[in-house]
């Protein structure tokens, strides 16, 4: 059985990159590893941001903005950890991605609205649109069944 590639969140499989040094590890997990090749990403962490670091928010779409809650330009990270993502996309010919939602890089369907105060909004992370605009397909971690879904089709 040749395993389908999936590009995946790195706090998703537990390593501890998100801003306050802690994961949102899956229980599918174990599941997950019988039927895809994993490559993991976190497009902050590589890009150069350290753990902990302060969280991040999208505060404009155009021009592009993304800055932590102290008011830190931080846009340029975003971007960077972007390209990352799509260039092991695309050296390992991935086509599908499983990113941790509501995050200002890897969310696909709900973003905070960038005044820090927990208010989400339908919208999508740096890193996860880069990747559905060159044809990568995003889901996140509730829509794991989807993701099975999609890929046996
Ligand atoms: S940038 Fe993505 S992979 Fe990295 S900690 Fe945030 S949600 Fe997880």
């Amino acid at each position: 059985l040749i395993k389908e590639k999936l590009l995946i969140s790195s706090c998703l499989v537990g390593e501890n990159v998100r801003y306050d040094g802690s994961n949102n590890c899956i229980e599918e997990l174990e599941k997950l590893k019988q039927y895809f090749e994993l490559h993991y990403i976190c497009p902050e962490v590589q890009s150069g941001m350290s753990i902990p670091r302060n969280p991040c928010e999208i505060t404009s779409a155009k021009p592009l903005m993304i800055q932590d809650k102290v008011g830190i330009d931080q846009t340029i990270y975003f971007e960077k950890g972007a390209i990352i993502a799509l260039e092991i996309c695309k050296i390992n010919q991935i086509k599908l991605a499983l990113l941790k939602a509501k995050s200002p890089s890897c969310g696909n369907k709900e973003i905070y609205d960038g005044t820090f105060t927990n208010t989400l909004i339908n919208g999508m992370g740096i890193t996860t649109k880069y990747l559905q605009e060159n044809g990568i397909v995003v889901f996140n971690e509730y829509q794991i069944k989807d993701l099975y879904e999609y890929s046996s089709k």
